[in-house]
């Protein structure tokens, strides 16, 4: 089966730091995979590329059989690409409903009512509805995470880029989300989740990717990499534990 994603040789340094270290990374349509590492092991800056935000210093990314280095996270959104951050990147002077029209409006071809329809649908399935005509700014952490979440679902994704979207949301809207993720799942949507929480990886994932300072050092199943001495040791280098 060929690749839907692909990346091969990618390598993105700041300054003297090499950030990734030419990595080859190959994931199928309708994989869940897991991303984790310890802290500054180069997770976000690999999606910070797959999803545009950076320009690799070396390296390819394909998508589908087409080189998308190079593209805009808007056009990468507008071929299905969708993505959440760490850092939040909501637009805090627009509403909360405006916020998901953004995308929908200028990446589809539908009416705004029908896009309005839509993203009021996705706010009330993320209990935000009351907020929203309300500035974005005055949204919390964890609201703001579910934004973003709520921006992917507007896409009708193919491939789904989670930096950290659990942190500070209510735990029953964290199960919307997994129940989401797992839909998508379902219906053929690839998911690259990073997480900090090993029990969302466990559970969600069924292929989890280990990198560590830049490099990839495990890739399996979650049993496999759950026992993987270079995984264990990376963490426990870190002060973590696995
Ligand atoms: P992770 O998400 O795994 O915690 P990052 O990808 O954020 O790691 O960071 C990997 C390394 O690259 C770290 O050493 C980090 O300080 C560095 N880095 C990331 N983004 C930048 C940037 N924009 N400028 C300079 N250094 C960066
Ligand atoms: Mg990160």
């Amino acid at each position: 089966m060929t690749a839907q994603l692909a990346v091969s040789n990618l390598t993105m340094t700041f300054g003297g730091l090499v950030a990734l270290n030419a990595i080859d990374l190959e994931v199928r349509t309708g994989e869940l995979i897991g991303l984790i590492g310890p802290n500054g092991s180069g997770k976000t800056t690999l999606l910070n590329i797959v999803g545009g935000y950076y320009s690799a210093t070396a390296g390819k990314v394909a998508f589908e059989g087409r080189r998308i280095d190079g593209k805009t996270p808007t056009a990468l959104a507008r071929m299905g690409i969708g993505r959440s951050f760490q850092v939040t990147k909501v637009f805090k002077r627009l509403t909360v409903l405006e916020n998901l029209l953004v995308p929908g409006v200028t990446d589809w071809s539908v009416s705004t009512a029908k896009a309005s329809e839509r993203a009021q649908g996705i706010l009330a399935d993320l209990n935000l509805k009351r907020l929203a005509d309300e500035r974005a700014s005055t949204l919390s952490g964890g609201q703001a995470k579910l934004l973003e979440f709520g921006r992917i679902m507007m896409l009708s994704p193919k491939l789904v880029l989670l930096d950290e979207p659990f942190g500070g949301v209510h735990p029953e809207l964290k199960s919307f989300m997994y129940d989401h993720i797992k839909d998508w799942n379902a219906g053929g949507v690839t998911v690259i989740l990073i997480s900090h929480d090993m029990g969302s990886i466990f559970d969600l994932c069924h292929r989890v990717v280990t990198l560590s300072y830049g490099s990839i050092i495990a890739d399996g199943s979650p049993n496999e990499v759950r026992k993987d001495p270079a995984v264990l040791e990376a963490y426990l280098g870190d002060h973590h534990v696995a």
